[in-house]
C-alpha cells in the first residue's frame, strides 16, 4: 500500500505538516525549571472539586515556578457539551483565585497556544494523523457499531481481551487502497485506528506522585480520530499537550490505566513526555467504608456547592492543601495568619490514596478560617454572598451595617475567640436575631421560670440595670437579682443543695437570652444588648412584662 497516498485520501484538505506545527508553537522561553501546567475541564456544565483540585496543584507548581497555567476546554464529546458551560468553569475558578496565564476565555482565546477549545483544533489533529497515516501506523477503519458489539461479545464469551487488535482488526487492516477509495465515496463511516503491534513488552512511567508506574505495552488498534474527524482523549491530550508546551500533565488516577496508549503515541511521534501527576480519587466515608464521591450521591462533588453554602473560599484552599500536601497543617501551626499561596507546595508531599472529603472537617477549618478574620472581613465576605445568594439578607446588611460590624465584633480577637460562624448561608441563621425583621423566639424559657416570675423579674431587671452599666456593674445587678428571686448565684451551690433554690444563675441569664436573641446559646448577654442598642433590647425584654 502506498501510505501517501492513503494518507491523501483520508485527508485530502490537510495540508499543513507537522514541522509546521513546531513552527507555529515554538517552545517556549522561561526560566530553567518553570513549570507549563493545564486543567481540561469538559464543558458538561458540571465542575467538580477535582477539577479545582488538580487546577490548584497546577496553580501553585506553576506560579511557585514562574511558569504557566492555562485552561483548555476538553469538547471532543460534543453530546455532554451544555450551552455556556465554559463561562461556568471559569468564574467557578476564578472564584477560588485560580487565574489562568493563558487559554479559553468567555469569548474566545488567550494566549499563543491555541486555539484552546479542542474542537477547534481539528487541522492540529489531522495534520498529525496525516502523518502518522503517511508512516503506516494508522488505517481507516469502516467497522459499524454493530460489528464491534459483536467483536466484544465474541471476546467476553472466550474472556479474551476487549477492543480491536490482532485477528479482530485483520479484516479492516487489509483492505486495499481502492476498497477504501469505494467504501468512501460510498459515504460509509470511518474511524482513525492506531496500528497497534502484538507484543509482550512491558513500560514504565516514573509518575510524580506515584512513583515508577509498570505496565503491559499497548497491544490495541486504538481510536485516533472519530468518524467525524475529532480526536478521541488520548490523541488529542497527546498532541495538545506537546503543541502547548505542557510540561507536567496533572490529572485524576482514572487516567492511569491508558497510559499505554499515551506513551504509544508519544513515542512514535519521537516526541518528549510530560511528567505525569496522577492525583488521588475524592473519596468520603458512608458508614464504615470509604468510598468514591459520586455525582449521583454527593452534592459536595460539585464546586458549585461549596458557592451556594457560602463556605468561605479561603476555607475551601485551605481545606484542599490540607489533603493535598501531608504538612501543610504543620505549616499552618507554625505559619497562623500567613497566606495560604506562601505555602511551599509539592509533589512529593502529596498522598496517593484516595483523598477524603470529611465535609465535618471542612466545616471545622471554616469555622477557625472565619474566626481569623477581622469584622471587616467577615462583614464584606458575608455580604457579598448574600448579595448573591439571599438577597433579603444582603438588604438587612446593608441597612444595618454598623450594627452588623458591632455584632460581629462580639467576642472576636484575641487567644478566645468565638468560633460561631461556619459558613455564609449559617451566618443568616445565626446573626438573625440581631435584625428585627429576623429575630424569632426558637428556644423555650428554662423550666425554673414561669411566665410570672419571668414577668416579674423583666420588670426589677429593667428598673435596677441602667444601659450605661459597664459589664461587671451590670453584672454584679445581675447577681444581686439572681438572690432577690430566690436563685443561687453559684451553679454549684444550687447543684449541691437544689431543694433550697429556684434553680441557679445560669437559668437567670438563659432567661435574658432566650428574650433577647431568642435562644439559649448566644453570644455574652450585655455585649449583646449593646449591639442591639438601649431601645431594642429594651423592646425585647418588655414583650414578657
Ligand atoms: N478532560 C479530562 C477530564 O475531564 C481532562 C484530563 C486531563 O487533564 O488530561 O478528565
Amino acid at each position: 500500500m502506498n501510505y501517501n497516498e492513503l494518507a491523501d485520501v483520508l485527508f485530502p484538505d490537510i495540508h499543513t505538516t507537522r514541522e509546521d506545527m513546531e513552527e507555529r508553537f515554538p517552545m517556549r522561553d522561561l526560566p530553567e525549571g518553570a513549570v507549563v501546567t493545564r486543567i481540561g475541564p469538559s464543558p458538561t456544565g458540571f465542575v467538580h472539586l477535582g477539577n479545582l483540585y488538580n487546577a490548584l496543584i497546577g496553580e501553585r507548581l506553576a506560579h511557585q515556578s514562574g511558569g504557566v497555567i492555562f485552561l483548555r476546554i476538553e469538547d471532543t464529546d460534543s453530546k455532554r457539551e451544555v450551552p455556556g458551560a465554559v463561562e461556568t468553569v471559569i468564574n467557578a475558578m476564578s472564584y477560588y483565585d485560580v487565574y489562568f496565564d493563558e487559554g479559553a476565555v468567555v469569548d474566545g482565546d488567550k494566549g499563543n497556544y491555541g486555539p484552546y477549545r479542542q474542537r477547534q483544533r481539528k487541522e492540529i489533529y489531522q495534520t498529525i494523523a496525516k502523518w502518522i497515516v503517511q508512516q503506516g501506523k494508522a488505517y481507516p477503519c469502516f467497522l459499524t457499531e454493530e460489528e464491534v458489539a459483536a467483536i466484544r461479545e465474541e471476546q467476553t464469551a472466550n474472556k479474551a481481551d476487549l477492543g480491536i487488535y490482532g485477528k479482530y482488526a485483520e479484516k479492516m487492516r487489509s483492505l486495499s487502497l481502492d476498497e477504501i477509495k469505494a467504501k468512501i465515496a460510498a459515504g460509509e463511516e470511518w474511524v482513525l485506528r492506531y496500528r497497534g503491534e502484538l507484543n509482550s513488552d512491558r513500560i514504565t512511567v516514573d509518575d510524580a506522585i506515584r512513583g515508577k508506574l509498570e505496565m503491559p505495552r499497548n497491544f490495541l488498534d486504538f481510536i485516533i480520530l472519530k468518524s467525524d474527524g475529532i480526536p478521541t482523549y488520548h490523541f488529542a491530550h497527546v498532541c495538545d499537550d506537546h503543541f502547548m508546551r505542557t510540561t507536567h500533565v496533572i490529572r485524576g488516577e482514572e487516567w492511569i490505566p491508558s497510559l499505554p496508549i499515551h506513551i504509544e503515541l508519544f513515542d512514535i511521534l519521537g516526541w518528549e513526555k510530560p511528567l505525569y501527576c496522577h492525583t488521588a480519587t475524592l473519596m468520603k466515608i458512608d458508614g464504615n467504608s470509604k468510598r468514591k464521591l459520586s455525582k449521583r450521591k454527593d452534592p459536595e462533588l460539585a464546586l458549585a456547592y461549596y458557592q451556594e453554602e457560602g463556605i468561605s473560599k479561603d476555607a475551601v484552599w485551605e481545606f484542599l492543601l490540607t489533603i493535598l500536601n501531608s504538612n501543610y497543617e504543620e505549616w499552618r501551626m507554625a505559619n497562623p495568619g500567613v497566606d495560604y499561596h506562601e505555602f511551599p507546595y509539592s509533589l512529593e508531599k502529596m498522598s496517593n490514596s484516595g483523598a477524603l472529603v470529611d465535609l465535618d472537617k471542612l466545616r471545622d477549618v471554616s469555622k477557625n478560617v472565619i474566626c481569623a478574620m477581622t469584622a471587616e472581613e467577615v462583614y464584606e465576605k458575608w455580604y457579598g454572598w448574600c448579595r448573591q445568594y439571599n438577597e433579603e439578607f444582603a438588604s438587612l446588611l446593608e441597612k444595618y451595617k454598623d450594627r452588623t460590624l458591632a455584632a460581629l465584633a462580639v467576642g472576636r480577637g484575641g487567644e478566645k475567640s468565638r468560633r460561631d460562624i461556619e459558613t455564609w448561608k449559617q451566618a443568616c441563621e445565626f446573626m438573625s436575631f440581631y435584625y428585627d425583621e429576623t429575630f424569632k423566639i426558637e428556644d423555650d424559657m428554662p423550666e425554673q421560670c414561669d411566665s410570672d416570675m419571668v414577668k416579674a423579674f423583666f420588670n426589677r431587671y429593667l428598673e435596677v440595670t441602667d444601659y450605661n452599666d459597664d459589664s461587671s456593674t451590670w453584672f454584679g445587678k445581675v447577681k444581686e437579682l439572681t438572690e432577690e428571686f430566690g436563685f443561687a448565684v453559684k451553679p454549684k451551690d444550687f447543684k449541691k443543695n437544689p431543694d433550697a433554690y429556684k434553680g441557679s444563675i445560669v437559668h437567670i441569664t438563659n432567661m435574658l437570652r432566650v428574650a433577647l436573641t431568642g435562644r439559649s446559646n448566644a453570644p455574652d448577654i450585655w455585649e449583646v444588648t449593646h449591639v442591639l442598642g438601649e431601645e431594642m433590647a429594651r423592646e425585647r425584654l418588655l414583650k414578657w412584662c
